[in-house]
């Protein structure tokens, strides 16, 4: 009956694997979402910038094709119409670049049919872009800084915490954007790099986010644990309730059942008590009409109530008799099911834990490893272990606190099975040893003096033995034996 420890553990073990659950879900939610609108983000900013890019190649195929040689340099008007081109430079057809590496970027253009970067310093996000046309060729000076979009950025600098940047493989990158740092080096990483859609620009999109502890959902995460803790204390307190009413439903069957073999040991007592003086007055009384016969004068209506006595003497003493057949038990030893005594020591101790509670007293169970089965009615062992505990209970309420100690002993002893209930009680002086079974023998206040005689009574039914001793440490033992279920 009494809980063990594990399924009490369970509701709290569930409680926080729940939890964990929940919130580990709640915070992989997060940054699914976090991941997404950053894939989201990085996707628009990859095709925004394409299309700046490509925007040159266009600037350039226009100039190629227009391929002015006007004296106002109409070109020169560019970069106040774009804020990423700085300068425009032209060769002229019979002139050189000043700097090899436009030469060498018109060559490049001039084999693959498109505009090549030169000059690419990454510290200040310039490089040139040069187209060969016809026997001249153009070049424009871009930012790099300035081929973000204004308006439309998904990335708003200074608020968005992705680091952005624009790198040519085997070149340091250029960083369009620093971002924010979140939980300083904390967090999971997201990154995203792609090649810009421009064959004359080929720079990698590289744009990494970190999101941090501080970014999780805490408030749902332990809005969801402070609900499983709840749930788990709901769930322990009407465990707790449910015992508490299955305690109260035992101990009132349990005293039912006493009241009534309680009875029947109060009859079996009063017969026993009763049967020697209605003998003795029968014996008597017939003993004195003798004598008054003898003596021959004799008064009749004296002679009809002694007779009188007599018979009713005789008839009580019948009642007695018949009430003792009535009330003695077969011995029942052999029909009797098996029982396991740990079993019946673990619930007798559960029904009264919180009288041993409200006493303070430490109790122990020393068993064997193996189940002790004897044969035994379940009721009749519940009601011994239950009235040993209890009187060992009441024995100890005169002793200090700290030298209540109750020790429940299980064992075997030849073919019996054997329980000792050891107490740190007064003990048990040879008077009250002389008539501790003995029925209405009690030294307590308000006792009546028939627990130990229906103990003895109910094991003696059983097959077995109920015997008491003044146990060493000063306390009283009290032995059961019930002959075993398998001897
Ligand atoms: P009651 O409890 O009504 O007195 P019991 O038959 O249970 O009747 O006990 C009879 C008497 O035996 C008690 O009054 C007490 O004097 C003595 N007794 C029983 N158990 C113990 C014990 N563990 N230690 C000392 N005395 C005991």
């Amino acid at each position: 009956m009494r809980a063990p420890a594990l399924p009490q553990l369970l509701p709290w073990l569930v409680a926080a694997v729940a939890a964990l659950a929940g919130a580990a879900l709640l915070a992989s939610s997060e940054l699914k979402d976090r991941r997404e609108a950053f894939d989201t983000n990085a996707r628009i900013a990859h095709r925004l910038l394409s299309q700046r890019l490509v925007q040159h190649d266009a600037v350039l195929a226009t100039l190629a094709l227009l391929n002015s040689t006007r004296a106002d340099q109409p070109e020169q008007r560019l970069p106040a119409l774009y804020a990423q081109i700085l300068r425009v430079t032209r060769r002229e057809a019979g002139q050189a670049w000043p700097d090899a590496d436009h030469a060498q970027a018109e060559e490049r253009s001039r084999q693959l049919g498109h505009a090549a970067i030169s000059a690419l310093d990454t510290r200040s996000g310039q490089y040139d872009l040069v187209l060969a046309a016809g026997p001249g060729a153009y070049a424009l000076r871009i930012d790099m800084a300035q081929t973000v979009p204004q308006d439309e950025w998904p990335l708003p600098p200074g608020r968005s915490p992705a680091q952005v940047a624009l790198a040519l493989p085997g070149q340091p990158p250029f960083a369009l954007q620093t971002g924010q740092v979140n939980g300083g080096g904390l967090g999971w990483p997201l990154h995203f790099d792609k090649v810009l859609a421009s064959p004359s620009q080929p720079f990698h999109l590289v744009v990494s986010q970190r999101v941090g502890p501080s970014e999780l959902p805490w408030m749902a995460m332990g809005a969801w644990c402070a609900a499983m803790v709840g749930m788990a204390l709901a769930w322990t307190a009407w465990q707790r309730q449910l015992t508490r009413r299955r305690r109260a439903e035992d101990l009132l069957r349990l005293g039912q059942v006493t009241r009534l073999n309680t009875l029947g040991e109060l009859a079996a007592g009063l017969a026993h008590e009763l049967n020697q003086p209605l003998t003795a007055v029968v014996a008597n009384t017939q003993a004195s009409l003798r004598l008054l016969r003898e003596q021959g004068d004799i008064d009749p209506t004296a002679v009809a109530a002694m007779e009188q006595a007599v018979a009713q003497a005789r008839r009580a003493a019948e009642v007695v008799a018949r009430l003792r057949r009535v009330i003695e038990r077969p011995a029942q030893a052999d029909g009797l099911p098996s029982v396991v005594l740990q079993d019946a020591v673990r619930d007798a101790l559960h029904l009264l834990e919180p009288e041993c509670q409200r006493r303070q007293l430490a109790t122990s169970v020393e068993a064997p490893a193996h189940e002790v089965r004897v044969r035994a009615d379940p009721v009749a062992l519940e009601q011994i272990v239950h009235n040993l505990i209890m009187n060992a209970l009441q024995a100890m309420e005169q002793m200090p606190v700290d030298q209540r100690r109750l020790t429940l002993r299980l064992g075997t002893e030849a073919s019996m099975g054997r329980l000792d209930v050891i107490d740190t009680g007064p003990g048990l002086s040879p008077a009250v040893m002389a008539k501790l079974f003995q029925p209405f023998f009690s030294t307590r206040a308000g006792g009546l003096g028939l627990g130990l005689s229906l103990c003895d009574t109910l094991a003696t039914g059983m097959g077995g033995r109920l015997s008491a001793q003044p146990h060493p440490s000063g306390g009283a033992a009290f032995c059961l034996t019930l002959p075993l279920a398998t001897p």
